[in-house]
């Protein structure tokens, strides 16, 4: 069962039943694409429809973030809570080591993909990692389709030659986007974690999915940086108090501008479902 919040799609479930769904997706084999959504990109798909769209062609959209529950609460149509990307991620994580699913890890910067896996296998020894690779490869549209790997890193974290994951280490190279793809096709795991932030990561994987036939690509964001201990997650009272994002904010002043974006989405949540005429966009949908 889904709502429809500010005309995206997003699925009334709590944790242990989005990881169901993924089972179900994983038995299925298809390709299909997890969204966890948070306000910040609700808030750009209004004025982005093709954002919009791709959030509504999502099999699985979850409620990331205090803003979006409290959202569907003053829609009238609550969920059960928050299922952020990197909780839904070690969920995964777990229930992978225990089912034999294999895993890939793409994004974050050379090297970051790579701990992380290794303290995944140390926490889960069954774990099977099919594959990692950073996050800083060469666009789609500065490669045509045929170009092969090669060009220079461009604004590649940790200096101009570094390259990880399954690339050559030492090697000047990065690979391209279709390089990208292929990599992760020819792996075939089962679950594909993309963390090149939102919402870069889930048009990735829209634009992607169909050919590399993976049966569960998701978006989580940072959390490979979490994951290998590059960045902490803010305390567990802070997560409690649904004031993650302070402690973001306070430990990565930078995310400030981002966030000026947190009033204007509450705004709209309030204006469209307090002051309108009941539950007016979702009406539309
Ligand atoms: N990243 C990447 N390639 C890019 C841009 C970003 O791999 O071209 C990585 C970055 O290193 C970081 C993650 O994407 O690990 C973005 O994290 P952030 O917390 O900003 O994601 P958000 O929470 O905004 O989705």
């Amino acid at each position: 069962m889904h709502i429809n919040l500010l005309g995206a799609r997003v699925d009334v479930v709590d944790l242990a039943g989005a990881v169901e769904k993924v089972a179900d997706f994983v038995a299925a084999g298809r390709p299909h694409q997890v969204i966890t959504l948070n306000p910040e990109i609700l808030y750009r798909a209004q004025q982005e429809p093709g954002l919009l769209d791709l959030i509504n062609r999502a099999d699985l959209v979850t409620a990331d973030g205090a803003g979006i529950v409290w959202a569907a609460r003053v829609a009238g149509t609550p969920v059960p809570g928050r299922v952020t990307g990197i909780d839904l991620m070690l969920a995964l994580v777990e229930r992978a080591a225990r089912e034999g699913w294999r895993i890939f890890l793409l994004g974050a910067a050379p090297g970051v993909a790579e701990e992380a896996a290794r303290r995944l296998r140390a926490k889960h020894p069954g774990l099977v990692v099919a594959g990692t690779q950073h996050g800083y490869f060469k666009p789609a549209e500065e490669v045509p389709a045929e170009g092969a790997a090669g060009g220079t890193a461009v604004g590649v974290p940790g200096g101009s030659a570094a390259v990880g994951g399954a690339c050559a280490a030492g090697s000047e190279k990065v690979p391209s986007e279709w390089d990208v793809v292929e990599q992760v096709r020819a792996a075939k795991p089962d679950l594909l974690f993309v963390a090149l932030g939102a919402p870069k990561q889930e048009k990735f994987i829209a634009r992607h999915r169909q050919s590399m036939g993976v049966p569960v690509s998701i978006g989580v964001g940072g959390s490979f940086d979490v994951i290998a201990g590059r960045v902490a997650r803010a305390p567990l009272w802070m997560q409690r108090l649904n004031l993650e994002w302070l402690g973001r904010l306070l430990r990565e002043p930078r995310r400030w501008r981002r966030m000026l974006v947190l009033p204007r989405f509450t705004w709209l949540v309030w204006r469209n479902y307090r002051w309108g005429k009941g539950n007016r966009v979702a009406g539309k949908g």
